[in-house]
């Protein structure tokens, strides 16, 4: 699974005045996970339900048993297969019942602010929710694959000292919803509906955008099964990567239960450096979070670990560094290969990216010790590309510069 180097860094946004979910502490909040809730006029948002949420649903609104069976399938297979996004499309249930299913149910997609459309194909969304939460998704068309970035929270709580986002508090956990939300927007924005097995833009996914998914596990998880289902969006596992900044004792689950590719923002092989990049290393240190990696269920060499190094110079270019993490991934006998990500600097940014001939030597040094470490091509540069970037100058435009923005670029994606 290569991971496109735009994904992460600095990767998004947001100071909302209000927490919507507690928080305690300061790296290790509580993932809280939320029931279905209604929107303010009181209907509920389908998308984001299981199969057995869906039929529950229906049977809360008053259908009796039998009925909530058959439309809670079919209602499904519009929404995840067909796309629909409006009951009156759904031709197998009956226009008689469209209206009841109108008063209590909707059927959501975040709403686009603005989106931007690179030279190289790269596009980028800023979305906000029913709530009025912004976050961000990302798609990277290549040759042979096209990589959506999806957001798993608004905000993050991790701090990584090289992200746009970690400079902002978490605001809350997206919901189920809201992360396959992003999933079926793109597929919408690629006319790629209904669900086919080829010949699709969108054949992968990576959990890389704004947050810490394992921090946000159960809504992740939910979303992760909706897109892998067979029925609806099917995509598969092996096309799905996960990413984490290294939250050990939920590393073990995420195999068990979703069973996706696993990347791992590393960064750095000393404590010292990486206690600074990336302070959950202060919790879960380096050689605990590569046992978890040596533990982790379905790993091998048909499905190596991604461990994602963001180039920083003087940081944790040297050879040095190189020569510790070829010893410490072949020390844990991990399948492992290394994304070396030239640094995508931000206003306000304590770092610069290492240069291009040390990034080359650092890559050599890595392959010489026999695990492959390509350095990635940045994308999206003329566009706002590292995350954050987007909401940030989206804040300094006026809402009817943005509206008229948005739909201008909407149309163009046709
Ligand atoms: S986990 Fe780190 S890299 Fe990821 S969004 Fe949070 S601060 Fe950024």
């Amino acid at each position: 699974m290569e991971i496109p180097p735009i994904l992460r860094y600095g990767c998004a946004m947001q100071t909302v005045s209000a927490a919507l979910m507690p928080i305690p502490g300061h790296i290790d909040p509580v993932p809280v996970p939320r029931g279905v809730q209604p929107r303010p006029d009181g209907r509920v948002d389908l998308i984001g339900l299981t199969k057995d949420q869906l039929r529950e649903a229906l049977l809360s609104g008053g259908m009796e048993l039998k009925q909530a069976k058959l439309r809670s399938k079919q209602i499904w297979h519009w929404l995840y297969n067909r796309g629909a996004t409006r009951f009156a499309d759904m031709t197998d249930i009956a226009k008689a019942q469209h209206p009841w299913l109108e008063e209590r149910f909707v059927i959501g997609r975040p709403e686009v602010v603005e989106a931007q459309v690179s030279n190289d194909g790269t596009r980028k969304w800023l979305l906000r929710s029913a709530d009025g939460q912004d976050y961000e998704m990302v798609f990277i068309p290549d040759a042979d694959r096209g990589t959506l970035c999806v957001s798993s929270q608004v905000g993050c709580t991790l701090n990584c000292r090289f992200c746009h986002t970690g400079t902002m508090r978490l605001v809350r956990n997206l919901t189920a919803g809201e992360i396959v939300g992003q999933v079926m927007l793109a597929r919408d924005s690629l006319g790629e509906w209904p669900s086919q097995p080829e010949g699709r833009m969108l054949t992968n996914i990576v959990m890389m955008g704004m947050g810490e998914p394992l921090y946000n596990f159960d809504a992740v998880r939910d979303a992760l099964k909706l897109v892998m289902d067979g029925d609806g969006l099917a995509l598969s596992k092996r096309r799905i990567t996960l990413s984490t900044s290294g939250v050990v004792p939920m590393m073990a689950r995420a195999g068990a239960e979703i069973g996706v590719n696993l990347a791992v923002s590393l960064h750095a092989v000393t404590k010292d450096v990486r206690d600074e990049l990336v302070p959950l290393n202060k919790k879960y240190g380096i050689e605990e979070l590569l046992q978890a990696c040596a533990d982790y269920p379905g790993a091998n060499n048909a499905r190596r670990i991604t461990f994602e190094y963001v180039m920083l110079k003087d940081k944790n270019d040297s050879d040095a560094d190189a020569h510790e993490l070829v010893r410490l991934l072949r020390h844990y006998d991990l399948p492992a290969k290394v994304n070396l990500i030239p640094f995508n600097p931000w206003p306000g940014a304590d770092y610069e990216c290492s240069t291009p001939e040390r990034i080359r030597r650092f890559s050599d040094i890595v392959f010489e010790g026999g695990i492959s470490a390509p350095v990635r091509t940045p994308r999206g540069r003329d566009i706002d590309a590292a995350c954050g970037q987007l909401k940030t100058a989206a804040e300094k435009k006026s809402r009817a510069q943005l509206d008229r923005e948005a739909e201008e670029k909407f149309a163009a994606l046709g």
